[in-house]
């Protein structure tokens, strides 16, 4: 290996700092290393993850990075799937990984919209919660509405952070919960600008909080719930092509 190829490599492996669980199936992995292309990221930006072992690496797995770009270590949170995101729990602190990127161009340009609607399906908040997290580092302005959808409230995380986060910046979150009779018992006085909403995402609930079509609108999830979040926002008369779209399909090295 040439000299230029082990620099690579050096910088290219990253170290976990920590897991830590972030709800029932869905853990924060803290990576830290030396690659000064992850200081220059951007919120709502992918790495690609392989773990390392003695027998060599596993396939690269895409993962938004949900850290504020800010932060010195690189944060992904990780809903397990299949075998690969079934092991991240038991990663232990120092195993090395394999981390390269940052990748993509989801929400390049978010810091200069000033109306911002949000739209998640499970663990597709990522993205979201990186550029939450800049923008609270950075004191914006922007006034943002996330719309997150989950079956209960049993599958969302970081909730405490986000309803401060309801105080620090000018944002509105709805809970869209599919699978909840009743979403009364959830409100707070403390945290007027946090709604939850039973059933998927709808145009009702998007009018009902706000989201008119002169808002730039951003979607990331699960293939289902976007083509269905699209068609609602559709009903906005939003051209559905000016939505910026992050897809966490993952079919895998084939
Ligand atoms: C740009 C991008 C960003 C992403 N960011 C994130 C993120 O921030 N957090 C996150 O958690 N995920 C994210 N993902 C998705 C993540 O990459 C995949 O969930 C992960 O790579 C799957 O790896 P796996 O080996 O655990 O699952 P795999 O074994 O590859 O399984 C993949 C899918 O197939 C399903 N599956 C597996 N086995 C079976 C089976 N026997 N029968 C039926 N279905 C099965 C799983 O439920 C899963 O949905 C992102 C994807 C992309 C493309």
């Amino acid at each position: 290996m040439n000299t230029n190829n082990a620099d690579q490599l050096k910088k290219n492996t990253w170290n976990v700092v920590k897991v830590v669980p972030e709800n029932h199936d869905t853990h924060s992995l803290y990576l830290e290393g030396s690659d000064e292309k992850f200081a220059r990221r951007k919120a709502g930006q992918f790495a690609s993850l392989s773990i390392m072992s003695p027998d060599g690496c596993s396939d690269p797995h895409p993962f938004s990075i949900a850290g504020a770009p800010e932060d010195p270590v690189l944060r992904l949170t990780i809903k397990k799937a299949g075998k690969f995101t079934s092991a991240i729990p038991d990663l232990k602190t120092g195993t090395p990984v394999k981390c390269m990127g940052p990748i993509g161009l989801f929400c390049k340009d978010i810091d200069n919209k000033p109306k911002i609607v949000m739209m998640a399906g499970g663990v597709g908040v990522t993205p979201f919660l990186s550029v939450l997290r800049h923008f609270r580092n950075i004191k914006a302005g922007n006034i943002v509405t996330l719309f997150w959808v989950n079956k209960t409230m049993e599958d969302v995380f970081a909730t405490d952070e986000i309803q401060e986060m309801t105080r620090d910046l000018t944002l509105r979150v709805v809970y869209c919960l599919s699978r909840a009779d009743d979403v009364e018992g959830y409100y707070r006085q403390e945290y007027p600008g946090v709604f939850y909403e039973k059933g998927r995402l709808s145009g009702q609930i998007l009018k009902r909080h706000g989201a008119t079509k002169e808002a730039s609108f951003y979607l990331c999830g699960p293939p289902p719930m976007m083509e269905s979040a699209l068609a609602e926002v559709g009903r906005l008369n939003v051209d559905q092509s000016a939505v910026e779209k992050e897809s966490f399909t993952w079919l895998g090295k084939g």
